[in-house]
């Protein structure tokens, strides 16, 4: 048997003649296929951990889907976004943006600024005062939830949605998390941070602050006072760096360095600050130092590692003169492997700290004060695809304040009988807990991770929460498990919803209004690659970035103001329109007018909205497929016939 070669051509051999162009054009390629209007998920929304309805916001956002009467598009943008994420303005200026990577807008020229205009979104939201979902009807159940970071306030918004009653308990005496004793306030204000924490409270969420579960109260006690509990712990313990000397005075974790400078406790730094880890925490803790500055001549107590440990400072900072401080960050990962993003470690170093990957501590210099003074590094190599370390290598640093940012783990003393054995608890599918059907569990003591993955984990395990108080079993999770654009919901909501099914037998919908005919959802399980958008119809667009301050070596001391500024209203509707619509149609009418057969047409106003805009008349299709090739969101699929 000959085997078939591959091969691009288009035509046989002797395939020379064409038919009269008339009829080449109209009707050139027939079949029995016609046209469906098919819903998949673009991969932004896949690749956002809180499962972002993205395209649909940012749709409204460029004027595509228009708003309710009574409504703004800025309110329904607004609410669209806070469907899935209650935190816009926060994860519009720290979320590194995983939709962005994913976005199928790489393939024309760059990816759509989506957290950009999801910022645009937020701080419109804090600025007029915008509500968030209302609660819903009183159940009479009671959740308690166990941390007030992202996670829990996640959840006890999605809760509070569902009508049940929640409590957050809270060890410190500000809400929020890492959000707020992590990372630095500069990079999320605090009237940011204050602002959309307020809105979920407004819901009618019960705060017990200063009372840590576990010592304050029993973890077994405030169960007994529940229906469930969600626990959402964090990661909040630095790790030690495990190598001799480790422990030495002036080491201190990374954790516990910016809860010192977020509390407004730390002022000033070391002169000489050696930070270990390449993940966000050390380029966190590294921005700060450069920032903090030191301050000769203190005292004793005043030392930062006396201050991060609970000292209370003498206003050294406001009365001596700062001087920068020298920061080192070293990572045993090289530079192409380190944790942090690029953005991360390109910003730091203009700022003056001296990044060196691939070094490993293996001691830690003690002087006769027994104060570190110094760690001895040893070159790493990474080629074989593993850490390897280079004999013969070894160096020495020098610090007066040593920093590890090596990772964290959560904080388990009143739980240990949920630890996984490595300071953190496991989870279902579900984000339950093993055997314990009341309690549930999210965000970093899972596995630390981004504030996204926090949010979009809080409010699957509100589902299941609620499921669990409803008596009834979860539901299969989707294969793409996100907030979905919902065309039956749309058509509730501009009052053209279809007329109820009269249970009669039929034959073909094409004329019944109880059907939303020809249209196929397959969001929940598939997602629409680059090769099946028509990426020939977006020219080239260059991004509308936000503005940065350039902050350098020399402006970095005592520069505590934001570095990004917001787009403006035109700009974050020029960001939004270089949109592809993945997935969904954006009304362009391409179909509509490249048919060589009129069969396409556009739904009438009394019958159209997003997602129902074009229809097709089969008795007019002949199968050409032009419509499919030519639609840039790959909504149309040749289907039906054989
Ligand atoms: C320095 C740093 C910078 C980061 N930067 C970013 C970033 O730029 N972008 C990003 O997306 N992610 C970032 N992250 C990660 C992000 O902050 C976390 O993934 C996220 O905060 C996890 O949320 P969470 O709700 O699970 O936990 P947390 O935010 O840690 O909140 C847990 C809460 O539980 C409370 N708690 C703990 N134990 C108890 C108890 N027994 N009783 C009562 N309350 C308790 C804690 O006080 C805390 O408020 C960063 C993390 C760090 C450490
Ligand atoms: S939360 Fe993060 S991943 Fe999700 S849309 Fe916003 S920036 Fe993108
Ligand atoms: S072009 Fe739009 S819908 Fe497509 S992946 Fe990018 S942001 Fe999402």
């Amino acid at each position: 048997m000959t085997e078939k070669l591959l091969t691009k051509r288009r035509y046989k051999d002797g395939d020379n003649k064409h038919r009269p162009w008339v009829e080449e054009i109209f009707t050139a390629d027939e079949s029995h296929k016609c046209p469906t209007y098919v819903h998949r998920a673009p991969p932004c929304q896949g690749s956002c951990p809180s499962g972002e309805d993205i395209r649909g916001w940012l749709n409204i956002v460029r004027g595509i889907e228009k708003p309710p009467a009574d409504t703004t598009w800025q309110e329904y943008a607004f609410s669209r976004v806070t469907e899935a994420n209650p935190f816009p303005a926060i994860m519009g200026r720290v979320c590194p943006a995983p939709c962005e990577d994913g976005c199928n807008r790489n393939e024309v020229e760059d990816h759509v600024g989506i957290n950009s205009v999801e910022q645009f979104i937020g701080d419109y939201g804090l600025k007029h005062g915008l509500k968030l979902h209302p609660p819903g009807e009183d159940t009479g159940k009671k959740v308690a939830i166990i941390g007030s970071g992202v996670a829990g306030l996640s959840c006890a918004y999605q809760l509070r949605r569902q009508g049940h009653a929640c409590t957050v308990f809270e060890r410190q005496e500000k809400l929020g998390g890492m959000m707020r004793y992590g990372i630095p306030g500069y990079r999320v204000p605090d009237e940011v941070l204050d602002g959309e924490i307020q809105r979920i409270l407004d819901m009618g969420v019960e705060v017990r602050n200063k009372t840590r579960v576990g010592e304050d109260i029993s973890f077994a006690d405030m169960r007994a006072q529940f229906d469930a509990v969600f626990i959402a712990l964090g990661a909040q313990s630095g790790m030690a760096l495990p190598v001799p000397g480790g422990d030495a005075p002036n080491v201190i974790s990374g954790v516990a360095f910016l809860q010192a400078f977020n509390d407004g406790r730390l002022q000033h730094t070391a002169g000489k600050v050696l930070v270990v880890g390449g993940g966000d925490t050390s380029m966190d803790v590294a921005a700060v130092a450069r920032r903090l500055g030191h301050i000769q001549h203190k005292r004793e107590h005043d030392r930062p590692e006396n201050i991060i440990m609970g000292y209370m400072a003498h206003d050294v900072a406001g009365v001596a003169q700062r001087q920068g401080a020298d920061v080192t960050l070293i990572s045993r990962e090289s530079a192409d492997i380190m944790p942090a993003t690029k953005m991360e470690v390109e910003h730091v170093t203009q700022e003056g700290v001296k990044v060196k990957p691939g070094l490993l501590p293996v001691e830690v210099i003690l002087g006769d004060d027994g104060r570190a003074r110094g760690v001895r590094v040893i070159r790493t190599d990474w080629s074989s695809g593993q850490m390897e370390t280079v004999e013969g290598s070894e160096t020495e640093l020098e610090c007066d304040l040593l920093v590890s940012a090596i990772g964290q783990r959560g904080d388990l003393s009143g739980f240990e009988e949920l630890d996984s054995g490595r300071g953190l608890i496991d989870a279902d599918g579900f984000y339950r807990v093993k055997d314990h059907p009341d309690l549930f569990v999210g965000g970093d003591i899972i596995r630390p991770h981004l504030l996204t993955t926090a949010i979009g984990q809080g409010s699957i395990a509100a589902e299941g929460v609620d499921k669990f108080l409803r008596g009834q079993d979860p539901a299969k999770r989707p294969k793409v498990d996100v907030h979905q654009f919902n065309l039956l919901d749309k058509l509730r909501e501009t009052g053209k919803a279809p007329s109820e099914y009269p249970h009669v037998q039929d034959r073909g919908t094409c004329e019944a209004d109880y059907a939303v005919h020809n249209y196929e959802d397959r969001a929940f399980v598939e997602i629409v690659p680059s090769d099946e958008l028509f990426l020939g119809h977006f020219k080239y667009e260059a991004r509308n970035k936000r503005k940065e301050s350039t902050i350098t070596a020399d402006s970095v001391l005592g520069s505590f103001g934001e570095r990004i500024e917001g787009l403006t209203e035109e700009e974050a509707q020029a960001e939004a329109s270089r949109c592809m619509s993945c997935g969904m149609c954006f009304e362009c009418d391409n179909c509509v007018v490249f048919c060589p057969q009129d069969a396409i047409f556009r739904v009438k106003p009394d019958k159209s909205t997003m997602g129902r805009y074009v229809d097709t008349d089969y008795n007019k299709c002949i199968g050409c497929h032009i419509c499919e090739d030519v639609c840039p969101s790959g909504y149309i699929q040749m289907g039906l016939g054989e």
